[in-house]
């Protein structure tokens, strides 16, 4: 993997956001309830997983083969993928160039391996982490939703647990405990940023109150 790129261009003030959360955390419905009202471009990723009912081709994920997904590695086309709980995810350069360059912001909603790979390449990245209420809350997100066996579910869990012990290394960290809540943290750091004012220093990852919410919940875990 390169170091830092020189082909992302930044128009009209665009930013990149990187926003991680343990699978089953809920980042999907706040950013859905997000985008109702913020004209942002969501990185559509390639996976090598199958799909889940109701996933839609093209809109969730692009579900490629392993052939195509190391085809694209070989064609320079993700701006980094990593393996994830047996399958591989990338994120697309060409369409995240395009939209940065065009003033649009981007948003990547990927794991931790690949968000730091991120960072390295485009330093710029707003790195953002999105925190469970705890660690059994996840898992019984991840039971509830049912789209995973029990022996998946285990894998997801434990990496989640990795991950979290990771949330410390991001600019900034948020729970989703209640989903209104969650929905306007969000929104306060991503138009602090934007704006450049000081309401997103709140959620710095330095924060002894930021820390010690980390702590407990992987304490709990
Ligand atoms: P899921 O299978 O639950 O959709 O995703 C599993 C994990 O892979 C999630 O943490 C998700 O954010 C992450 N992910 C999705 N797309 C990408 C990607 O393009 N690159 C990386 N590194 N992770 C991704």
């Amino acid at each position: 993997m390169r170091m830092q790129r020189n082909d992302v261009v930044f128009g009209k003030g665009s930013r990149l956001f990187v926003i991680s959360a343990p699978s089953g955390c809920g980042k999907g419905t706040i950013l859905g309830e997000f985008m109702k009202d913020h004209d942002v471009f969501l990185s559509v990723s390639c996976t090598t997983r199958a799909p889940r009912d109701g996933e839609i081709n093209g809109k969730h994920y692009h579900f490629i083969t392993d052939e195509k997904f190391d085809e694209m590695i070989a064609q320079d086309g993700f701006l980094e993928y990593a393996e994830y709980t047996d399958c591989s995810y990338g994120t697309p350069l060409a369409p995240l160039l395009e939209n940065l360059a065009a003033g649009r912001d981007v948003f990547l909603e990927i794991e931790t391996q690949g968000a730091f790979k991120v960072k390295e390449q485009v330093p710029e990245a707003v790195m953002l982490f999105i925190l469970p209420p705890s660690v059994d809350s996840l898992k019984h997100r991840l039971e509830k939703r049912g789209t995973e066996e029990p022996d998946k579910i285990k894998k997801r869990v434990s990496a989640a647990i990795g991950e979290i012990k990771r949330a410390y290394e991001y600019e900034y960290v948020m729970m989703n405990d209640d989903l209104d809540d969650a929905v306007r943290d969000f929104t306060t750091i991503y138009e602090s940023v934007k704006n450049g004012t000081d309401a997103v220093e709140q959620f710095n990852s330095k924060n002894e109150s930021i820390i010690r919410m980390i702590d407990e919940v992987l304490e709990n875990a």
